[in-house]
């Protein structure tokens, strides 16, 4: 698949990451999630406290024009709404397999599924032997990425692919904020923090 060169936003952006950072790690992408999306996916995990909820993370895949590095940007998302709940339990139907590709084709047609998102209700962020299983099958390429989110300890983080295409179960990334008007930022996860930015720093001069 050939992608769009664009610039990677960071001049309007908050970049947020985990307290506890492998700075060894290469991310294959780098993250731009936008606040709508955010604000959706917080109103989805919240919606249901007792079972895993979950659904789709849906955007655009860029080449960055200043490093050749692919970036995505998530967009929206797509709660799944059919999909099978347990307190433990969360798997992709054949049902809303069908029903999430007629939905793209209709309402967003230049979109791309950048991957999927689910919660963990007071279990942490981590990413469990089904969820890779899930991960490696249904979300195969090294632009698509996993987000684990915990309600009760507000917390949450992205479980993604290495330049190598290996994937690390326990060491989940943050991501950029993507600002819409206001650079105010939104974000209340505690379990990452704020990174002076200073590539916006500098596009600022
Ligand atoms: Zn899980």
């Amino acid at each position: 698949m050939k992608f769009r060169h664009n610039r990677a936003p960071f001049y309007r952006a908050q970049t947020w990451r985990p307290l506890e950072e492998d700075g060894r790690a290469r991310p294959a992408v780098q993250i731009f999630l936008t606040q709508r999306a955010f604000i959706r996916i917080c109103a989805h995990a919240g919606s249901n406290l007792q079972n895993e909820v979950g659904g789709w993370l849906v955007g655009k895949v860029y080449l960055n024009k200043d490093d050749e590095k692919p970036f995505i940007v998530i967009n929206t998302i797509l709660p799944a709404e059919f999909t099978l709940q347990g307190s433990a339990f969360l798997t992709f139907t054949h049902e809303s397999q069908v029903n999430l590709h007629a939905t793209m084709a209709e309402k967003y047609p230049d979109l791309l599924i950048l991957g999927w998102f689910h919660t963990h209700p007071r279990m942490g962020v981590f990413f469990s032997e089904w969820d890779r299983w899930l991960h490696e099958n249904f979300f195969p390429e090294l632009w698509q990425v996993g987000l684990v989110i915990e309600p009760f300890s507000a917390s949450g983080g992205f479980f993604q692919k290495q330049v190598d295409g290996s994937l690390d179960t326990r060491q989940y990334f943050g991501f950029n904020e993507l600002f819409h008007h206001r650079r105010r930022s939104i974000v209340h996860w505690r379990n990452l923090i704020p990174v002076e930015n200073i590539k916006n720093e500098m596009r600022q001069k």
